[in-house]
C-alpha cells in the first residue's frame, strides 16, 4: 500500500479525528460530459471527502483552454456541464466550494510568480510534457501547454491545500507542485504547505471498448447523464471475453470489461458472478442485464438530483458565482502574503 492510499483509508476510518482546517483542492478540465471514469477515479472519493474536510473543486477552464484554445466558444457550456455533474454525483455547494479557474485572476498571477522558480528542463520532465514532445515534438507546443504544470501548481496553491485527491496518473504533477512550493518557501517565506497526493482505492475504469481508460474521446463511455436506455445499450456492446463463443463456455471474467464493471458497481453479486462466468453457467447477454439493473440503480438518484438543476439552470449560475466569490476572497488573503514574501508589496503601510 503506497503512502497516500494509506492516507485515504485512514482518512475514510470512522475514528479518525479530522483536523477541521485541512483544505483540499481537485476538479476537472471542462471537456464535457463526465463519465463513470471520472466517478471511480476521483468524485466518489470527492463526495465523502466533502464532509470532513474544508473542499475546493475547481473548474479548470484555463488549463482547457491548453489544448482547446481554438474552440472557447465551448467552454461555457462545458463549464455548467461539469458543474451539473458534480451536483448530481452528490457535492453540496453548502459543504464544497466550487469555482472557476478563469474568475480568479490571482490563480493567474501565481503562475507568473511560480514560472520564475522552475526551469524549463524541469517542465520537460513531466510525463504529460514528455510523452507529447515524444510524440508531436516542441515544435508546436505552446508554451502555456509546456507550462500548465505550474498553472497546476498555482490552482492547488492559492487556496494553500493539504490534501489532492488524483489517479495514480498525476502523482508527477502534485509532486512537481510540492518541489515548487518547497523551492518557493525556502527561498522567501513559509506560505505554502506541502500538499499530498490522495489516491483513489480503486484501480482506472476500462473502456466499453475494453481499452485501459475510460475516454470521451475514445468514444467508449457511460456517462453520468445516460439515460436508462443509453446504458443498457452501450452495456450491450461492451467488450467481453472474446474466448466465449456458446453460453455455457467457460469464461474469463478477468478480461472482461463487464465484470470489471461488476467489480466496481455490483460488488455483492462479484464473487458470484466471477464463479458462474468461470463455470459457464451465466451467458454474457444474462450477465450485462444485471449488470445495466445496478448500474441504472446507481446512476437513478444522480439523475433526480439532476433534474432540480436542468429546471432551473440558473441554480447551477448561481452555486459557481458563491464559489468564485469565495475562492477570490482565499485567493486575494495568499497573494497578499506572497507579494510580501517577495518584496513586492511597495505601498503597504
Ligand atoms: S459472463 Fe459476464 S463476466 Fe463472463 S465473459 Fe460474459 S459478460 Fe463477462
Amino acid at each position: 500500500m503506497t503512502r497516500s492510499q494509506a492516507l485515504l483509508n485512514q482518512i475514510k476510518g470512522d475514528n479518525l479525528m479530522t483536523d477541521s482546517r485541512q483544505r483540499i483542492l481537485t476538479g476537472d478540465r471542462p471537456t464535457g460530459k463526465l463519465h463513470l471514469g471520472h466517478y471511480v477515479g476521483s468524485l466518489k472519493n470527492r463526495v465523502e471527502l466533502q464532509n470532513k474536510y474544508d473542499t475546493f473543486l475547481i473548474i479548470a477552464d484555463v488549463q482547457a483552454l491548453t489544448t482547446n484554445f481554438e474552440s472557447p466558444e465551448q467552454l461555457s457550456q462545458d463549464v455548467r456541464q461539469v458543474a451539473r455533474d458534480y451536483l448530481a454525483a452528490g457535492i453540496d455547494p453548502e459543504k464544497a466550494t466550487i469555482f472557476v479557474q478563469s474568475m480568479v485572476p490571482e490563480i493567474a498571477e501565481l503562475t507568473v510568480f511560480f514560472s520564475m522558480i522552475v526551469t524549463v528542463n524541469q517542465l520537460r520532465h513531466n510525463p504529460t510534457i514528455k510523452a507529447e514532445s515524444e510524440q508531436y515534438g516542441y515544435k508546436e507546443m505552446t508554451y502555456g501547454f509546456l507550462g500548465y504544470p505550474i498553472s497546476q501548481a498555482a490552482d492547488i496553491s492559492f487556496c494553500k491545500a493539504n490534501l489532492v485527491p488524483v489517479g495514480e496518473d498525476q502523482i508527477p504533477h502534485i509532486e512537481q507542485t510540492r518541489k515548487i512550493v518547497r523551492k518557493f518557501n525556502n527561498m522567501y517565506d513559509q506560505v505554502f504547505p506541502e500538499p499530498e497526493a490522495l489516491i483513489s482505492d480503486f484501480p482506472r475504469l476500462m473502456g466499453l471498448d475494453g481499452k485501459a481508460k475510460m475516454s470521451k474521446s475514445l468514444n467508449n463511455a457511460i456517462y453520468l447523464s445516460d439515460t436508462e436506455k443509453e446504458v443498457n445499450q452501450k452495456i450491450m456492446q461492451a467488450k467481453t471475453d472474446p474466448a466465449r463463443i456458446h453460453k455455457d463456455d467457460p469464461g474469463h471474467p478477468e478480461v472482461c470489461t463487464v465484470f470489471h464493471y461488476h467489480q466496481a458497481f455490483n460488488t455483492d453479486e462479484s464473487d458470484e458472478i466471477e464463479a458462474d462466468c468461470r463455470a459457464g453457467r451465466i451467458g454474457c447477454v444474462a450477465c450485462k442485464k444485471r449488470l445495466g439493473k445496478k448500474l441504472n440503480l446507481f446512476l437513478d438518484p444522480m439523475r433526480e438530483r439532476r433534474i432540480k438543476y436542468i429546471e432551473n439552470p440558473a441554480l447551477i449560475d448561481e452555486i459557481l458565482m458563491r464559489g468564485t466569490e469565495k475562492a477570490r476572497k482565499v485567493a486575494g488573503e495568499t497573494l497578499s502574503q506572497v507579494r510580501a514574501a517577495m518584496k513586492l508589496d511597495y505601498f503597504s503601510a
